[in-house]
Formats: C-alpha cells, sequence, structure tokens
C-alpha cells in the first residue's frame, strides 16, 4: 500500500470526513482491521482564510508549499489537498513536490461523465464559483458549469464560512441550498458538484431531486485507488 499525504485544516471540519472516509474504504476493500497508510499535515485555518480574502494568494501558496515539502519528507508517496478553494495555488504545490499531486477536479469530472451529466451545476465558495481555476479543469473534460446567481453565491459563500467550516449546521441554512440547487437544475444542471469539501455535512443525497457529486467522497476515492495501485 503507498502512502497517502493530505493538506488538511482547511477546514478540519472536512479533514476529519477525509480521514474517516479514506479509512473506510480501504476497510472495505481490503478487511475489518485493515486502514490506510496515511500522514496529516493540517494547517492553522486562520491566515490562510485571512490571505484568501485579501488576495494574498502568494502566502497562501507558501504555507500550503511548505506543508507539502513536509509529508514529502516525511514519506508520503502523493499529496492530497482537502480543499477546493486552494486548488487556486495547486501548480504551485505541484511545482515544489516530486510526488503526484492529486487534482480534486479529474474525479468529480470523471463522476459526472459517468453518468452522463455533461451540465453540472458547480457549488463553492465565491472564488471557486467565479474564479476558472477550477471550472477551467471541469470545462477541459468536457462539461458545462453552471453556478448560482450573484445573491445566491453570496449565501452559499457565507453559510460555508460562518457556519460548515465552524461546525455549525443548520435547517435553515440546508433550505437556502436546496433552493439554489432547485434554480440550477431549473436552469439545466443534471448534477450539483459540491465543490467545497464542508458542503457534504450539510446536504445529503436525499436532499436534491438530481445527483450530487461530492468532491469530498470522491477525492478520498482517488485517494485510495492511488494508495492501493488502481
Ligand atoms: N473547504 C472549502 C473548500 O473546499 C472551503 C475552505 C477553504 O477556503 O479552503 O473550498
Amino acid at each position: 500500500m503507498r502512502t497517502i499525504g493530505l493538506i488538511g485544516g482547511m477546514s478540519w471540519e472536512s479533514s476529519a470526513e477525509y480521514y474517516r472516509l479514506i479509512n473506510q474504504q480501504v476497510r472495505d476493500r481490503l478487511g475489518p482491521l485493515r486502514s490506510a497508510q496515511l500522514l496529516m499535515h493540517s494547517v492553522d485555518f486562520g491566515p490562510v482564510e485571512q490571505a484568501q480574502h485579501a488576495g494574498r494568494w502568494d502566502d497562501a501558496a507558501a504555507i500550503l508549499v511548505d506543508a507539502a515539502r513536509r509529508l514529502e519528507a516525511g514519506g508520503a508517496e502523493c499529496v492530497v489537498l482537502c480543499t477546493n478553494t486552494m486548488h487556486k495555488v495547486a501548480e504551485q504545490i505541484q511545482a515544489a513536490i516530486s510526488i503526484p499531486f492529486l487534482h480534486i477536479a479529474e474525479p468529480a469530472a470523471q463522476a459526472a461523465l459517468a453518468i452522463n451529466a455533461h451540465t453540472v451545476g458547480l457549488l463553492g465558495t465565491a472564488f471557486t464559483m467565479e474564479q476558472d481555476f477550477l471550472k477551467q479543469r471541469l470545462i477541459a473534460q468536457g462539461l458545462t458549469v453552471l453556478v448560482p446567481e450573484e445573491a445566491e453565491r453570496k449565501d452559499v459563500h457565507r453559510i460555508i464560512y460562518d457556519e460548515l467550516c465552524v461546525g455549525v449546521i443548520s435547517d435553515q441554512s440546508r433550505q437556502i441550498y436546496q433552493r439554489v440547487i432547485e434554480s440550477l437544475t431549473a436552469r439545466g444542471a443534471q448534477a450539483i458538484i459540491l465543490g467545497c469539501t464542508e458542503i457534504g455535512l450539510l446536504i445529503k443525497p436525499e436532499h436534491s431531486a438530481v445527483p450530487l457529486l461530492d468532491t469530498t467522497e470522491l477525492h478520498a476515492q482517488s485517494a485510495v485507488a492511488f494508495a492501493l495501485g488502481d
């Protein structure tokens, strides 16, 4: 089994999900007492979040490059960055290490294509919904990507930082997300990419009429596939 390297802490609420999902999948595949070989370097989200909102992406990149190098030095054989938003600096991280960087958009795109969903809705932080770094990866795989309208994007973004990243799960926010999903579906989305690693804590398959593609689950699966040499 190969050793997985996780960069976590953004937020730790979702990093804990990665840890659980990766270990569950290894157990399901290899047997009851089997578990993943992995390292996690979990950063302090505070300075990263401040850099994001101030547009100081190079400062945030420096923190994550340092984390990736530490993982490689510690024996990790791949790097998994447990946040969609910070894939904005994916190239800088990949360039700093000599082990593979497993990009979060690849398994999401493959999952959409596997269910013939060529038009997808994308939920995530404002950075992820409004900038190109993740959308372009999806478009490059042949997908059409719809994002919520401006007022909806504000709500989606606010709920991520003010609630989901601090462990608050509320029915009221779930209803807001459900309405956003409904309007994306009405505009033609055949599936919804949960493009923020905390959204799966709030929205489950039963909350949506169309399939949900949860990047946390799919990214964890691709880490396990790498570890087990699929
Ligand atoms: N975990 C989130 C994501 O997947 C948001 C936190 C962050 O900004 O990194 O985008």
